[in-house]
């Protein structure tokens, strides 16, 4: 069979769903117990150690369980529940039908108690600690009211004296069992928790790692990795312009003297909510130092990203920054260039800041576009390059 119908046969009988799939082998394989049960109680007719019509009638009820579980979770009724893999009905099921067994093997009925424990330690790996001591306490009492109706019924195959010791043994494995299954629930349970906690600890980690804290904007270190995504991407594909713009807060410095340095903060903090307000889903807006932000303007050109400047220039303008002092209104100015693909990112920047500084010393409140100069390269190659007289 190709690997293409055996992984079809496969999708068909256990579906595609990978917590479904598996919650189905699990109940498969814990299928094999009822085999190995099957196969004794065929050894035991076949030795005439039982009646054959037990064998039919037990190896039925075995069947038409494992069916039953089978459908159940294929069919996906299990996801109704709240341990979608029905691990305590399985079990349950699974040590009454062997408890069946004990009652109807006769003389070799001893060796059915092996698969009582199988069956428990199948329940370790998924029982929840009640689970454990519910499967535990009901496999003791089964097995004691079946042994005293089998004494009484059948003192042959099951004299008292052995009886006494498989009662004995019954009562000393199986709640040892289903202590260590309750133990290992717990231990899972604070294994999950303390996972849990790792990963929130972790996102938290790469919050304080990429953010800053005051404004909740991407922070420096962070946003040269991202323009060094974008460089790659626009050198890789040749597509996705983008801009860088330096944004300054004007005379900041006299509104931490003027009304304190609680309220500086709070003008950094709403800044940076009202420009972000007016910005692309795909613009990202970092805070670069102090009062100061770089914004880089994705798949635009500089004529374009200005609209956008011009965009946050009136969102601050008619946003109130500080709700302590609402009447301040201050204003900022920016230098805003292009990003040339064969240039290092580092020259851009410095490109806008150089414009920035020329907008500050304008008379601050705009935005000073900076285009790349060309290179004294390409300005002589043009013109040969056409034919035409220099
Ligand atoms: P200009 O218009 O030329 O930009 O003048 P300015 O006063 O804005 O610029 P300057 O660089 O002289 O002052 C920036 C001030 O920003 C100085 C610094 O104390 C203040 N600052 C830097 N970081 C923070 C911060 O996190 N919170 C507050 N409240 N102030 C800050
Ligand atoms: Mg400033
Ligand atoms: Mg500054």
């Amino acid at each position: 069979m190709s690997s293409t119908s055996l992984s079809r046969l496969s999708d068909l009988l256990l579906g595609t769903d990978p917590k479904q799939r598996l919650r189905l082998k699990r109940s498969l394989m814990a299928a094999n117990v009822f085999l190995a049960c099957i196969a004794l109680q065929a050894y035991a007719a076949w030795s005439g150690f039982m009646d054959p019509g037990d064998v039919w009638r037990l190896s039925g009820a075995i069947v038409l369980n494992c069916l039953a579980f089978y459908v159940m979770l294929r069919s996906g009724f299990n996801l109704r529940f709240a341990d979608p893999a029905l691990t305590l009905p399985q079990i349950l099921s699974a040590l009454t039908i062997i408890v069946g067994a004990y009652a109807v093997t006769g003389p070799v009925h001893g060796s059915t108690m092996m698969l009582l424990a199988l069956v428990l330690v199948f329940g370790i790996f998924n029982m929840r600690p009640r689970g454990a001591r519910i499967a535990g306490a009901y496999t003791v009492a089964l097995m004691g009211l079946t042994i005293l109706y089998k004494m009484d019924s059948d003192p042959v195959n099951y004299p008292a004296k052995l009886e006494f010791a498989h009662f004995v043994l019954t009562a000393a494995i199986v709640p040892t069992i289903s202590t260590l299954a309750a133990q290992l629930s717990s231990l899972r349970t604070r294994l999950q928790s303390q996972k849990d906690e790792l990963a929130q600890a972790l996102t938290r980690i790469q919050i304080l790692a990429t953010r800053d804290e005051l404004t909740g904007l991407v922070n420096r270190r962070h946003m040269m990795e991202v323009l060094n995504q974008h460089q790659k991407r626009l050198q890789r594909s040749g597509h996705h312009r983008f801009c860088l713009a330096l944004l300054d807060i004007d005379h900041f410095k006299r509104i931490n003297d003027t009304h304190g340095h609680g309220v500086g903060d709070e003008v950094l903090r709403h800044f940076a909510v009202a420009a972000q307000s007016v910005l692309r889903d795909t613009d990202v807006l970092a805070r670069w130092g102090g009062e100061e932000f770089l914004l880089l303007l994705n798949d635009t050109t500089t004529e374009l990203a200005d609209v956008g400047l011009q965009r946050v220039r009136e969102a601050i303008a008619s946003a109130t920054l500080s709700p302590t002092v609402p009447t301040l209104q201050p204003t900022f100015s920016a230098g805003l260039t292009s990003y040339h693909e064969d240039e290092p990112l580092d020259l851009c920047i410095e490109r806008a800041d150089r414009a920035l500084y020329e907008a500050k010393a304008a008379g601050r409140h705009r935005t000073v576009i900076s285009q790349r100069p060309t290179p004294i390269k390409a300005r002589y190659a043009a013109p040969r390059a056409s034919g035409m007289p220099r």
